[in-house]
């Protein structure tokens, strides 16, 4: 049973333009068949086997500040100079409305590191746009040209983020 969702946001939509931007993503994936006009799983994720007859799913644009965590015993990432590990709360204190990608100084070697240069996906980020995909089956190798991931990236443009959620 997978019923933990797939979290995919922007990271560089700004919160004035994410009504904007949402309304642009909606569309694309119904007209690429990903979803239908009700936001149910569409033809094409039946097709890749993204989501499965049995299985279901179903999709929520979220355009609004969210801050995207992977849930339960996350690790907090190693310092991308000196791979001291941060501590959890030392990131995600800095983070507010105004200031959603802190830099945040690393405690090892001193150096401030810009809040997306922390590696991974294993600490919260903050996104104005979010997509909440439930009980689909994105490969966590999102090289894949065919995947989803992939091709919202190619769409939207800017950086698209990917986090498997497990609470
Ligand atoms: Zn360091």
């Amino acid at each position: 049973m997978i019923d933990d969702p797939v979290l995919v946001f922007s990271v560089d939509v700004a919160m004035a333009d994410a009504p904007r931007e949402a309304q642009r993503l909606t569309e694309w994936l119904v007209a690429s068949g990903w979803v239908t006009a009700s936001l149910a799983p569409g033809p094409r994720a039946f097709a890749t086997g993204t989501v499965t007859e049995k299985q279901g799913g179903s999709v929520e644009v979220i355009a609004e500040p969210t801050l995207n965590m992977e849930g339960a015993d996350m690790e907090s990432p190693l310092c991308p100079y000196c791979e001291t590990q941060v501590d959890i709360f030392a990131l995600t204190d800095e983070i507010s409305d105004d200031t959603p990608y802190p830099v945040v100084r690393c405690e090892g070697c001193g150096r401030g590191v810009a809040y997306l240069d922390w590696p991974g996906t294993s600490h919260p980020i903050m996104s104005n746009l979010t997509l909440a995909l439930d009980a689909w089956m994105i490969p966590s190798d999102d090289t894949t040209p065919s995947s989803l991931v992939s091709e919202i990236r190619a769409e939207m443009g800017g950086r698209w983020l990917q986090m498997w959620t497990h609470f």
